[in-house]
């Protein structure tokens, strides 16, 4: 009865709620460092918002087409409202573009290891998925992606910068790749992490949606808005696109609460430029400890890091009983850490040195 996509797939696999996992290991007030959620917590712009709801609504449908929300975010990114499209989360946005432009045995081009959820969603359309190995120093092979290209390709994703590897592609050298890409075929780019981008002054594929037809730029609030509870994202998509992929949509997608908590977020940019700083802090702290303990590392633009840890999964384990909840399972021996506060940035890297000397 199922596709047949469908019966061999591999669930993405959520964060257990910190509640759970405390019971289940048995240590109390576990630090989340897994989820490059963001550890400086949300703007109190937000929770004004929140708290000052007309609750008599509820009983309404919420605005289908975010008509505030999408307005904020068009004045912000200087682009047309129209092209927006908004997903419960990022993860909504990606299932909507593989609904509405993946056919069964069409092929997905992607760098790999990058984020899970583009082959999840690929794979339940029936298209095939293939993987190209990044370099040695962590960065994309676009020689390799442009040459994967065949008559079947339909989608290329860049997670940009990519997670889990936290390394960034130059808005350069990302032209130089699209002048080689079809017009045919659709290129989303992923910048659920640009705002940590401090390597370039502009680091955005923005300018780029004025050059090339066929590209998609993807943005979340959940990384540096510190808002992944509300569930907000959202794509800049051509024109020409942008009618067929709203039918697709689910018409009621976003509450009310959601738009008003992204909204509020997205006003207060001092928060989030005051959470980038202390987000490149960390990234030095990071870069330096890992330095000194010899252990492999990709140079990271984003609040996390990902790096060699030569027996991972005990690492994983005695860091979590010691109350720090890294992520593993995403390459053999390697982990990645999102960036905590400065004291539990301090605290985590004496544990895993302290791992390592013993
Ligand atoms: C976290 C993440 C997302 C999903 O974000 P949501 O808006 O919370 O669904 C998408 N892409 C990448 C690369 C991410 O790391």
């Amino acid at each position: 009865m199922l596709k047949k996509a469908v019966k061999k797939l591999q669930p993405y696999i959520p964060e257990e709620p910190l509640s759970v996992l405390e019971k289940k290991v048995g240590v109390a007030n576990i630090v989340r460092l897994s989820a490059n959620e963001n550890p400086f917590g949300t703007s109190p712009k937000v929770k004004e918002a929140v708290v000052n709801w007309q609750f008599n609504d509820a009983r309404y449908y919420p605005d289908g087409d975010a008509r505030n929300l999408r307005q904020a975010v068009a004045d912000y990114l200087q682009v047309q409202p129209e092209q927006l499209l908004f997903g419960c989360g990022l993860d909504e946005i990606i299932e909507l573009i593989s609904r509405s432009f993946l056919e069964v045995n069409d092929e997905v081009l992607e760098p790999w290891p990058t984020f899970s959820e583009y082959k999840l969603h690929a794979e339940i359309e029936g298209a095939t998925v293939v993987d190209v190995p990044i370099l040695t120093n962590g960065k994309f092979d676009l020689e390799a992606l442009a040459k994967g290209i065949t008559a079947k390709t339909k989608l290329i994703w860049l997670c940009n910068p990519n997670n889990p590897t936290g390394t960034y592609l130059s808005v350069v050298a990302l032209r130089q790749f699209l002048q080689q890409v079809p017009p045919n075929v659709l290129v989303l780019i992923d910048e659920a992490y640009i705002d940590f981008v401090t390597s370039a002054k502009q680091p955005s594929a923005l300018p780029l949606l004025k050059e090339f037809s066929n590209l998609l730029l993807l943005r979340t609030f959940s990384k540096v808005y510190g808002l992944a509870n509300f569930r907000v994202g959202y794509a800049v998509v051509p024109p020409i696109l942008i009618a067929s992929m709203q039918a697709v949509r689910l018409p009621y997608n976003l509450n009310s609460l959601s738009q008003l908590a992204a909204q509020a977020a997205l006003a207060d940019q001092a928060f989030i430029q005051q959470t980038v700083v202390r987000v490149e802090q960390a990234r030095q702290s990071w870069t330096e400890f890992l330095k000194q303990q010899g252990l492999k590392f990709y140079p990271s633009q984003t609040n996390f890091i990902f790096f060699a840890a030569p027996n991972a999964l005990k690492l994983k384990d005695y860091l979590l009983q010691h109350g720090f909840l890294v992520r593993g399972g995403l390459r053999p021996d390697w982990l990645r850490v999102t960036f905590g506060t400065v004291a539990q940035n301090k605290q985590l890297q004496h544990l895993i040195s302290t791992f390592y000397a013993s």
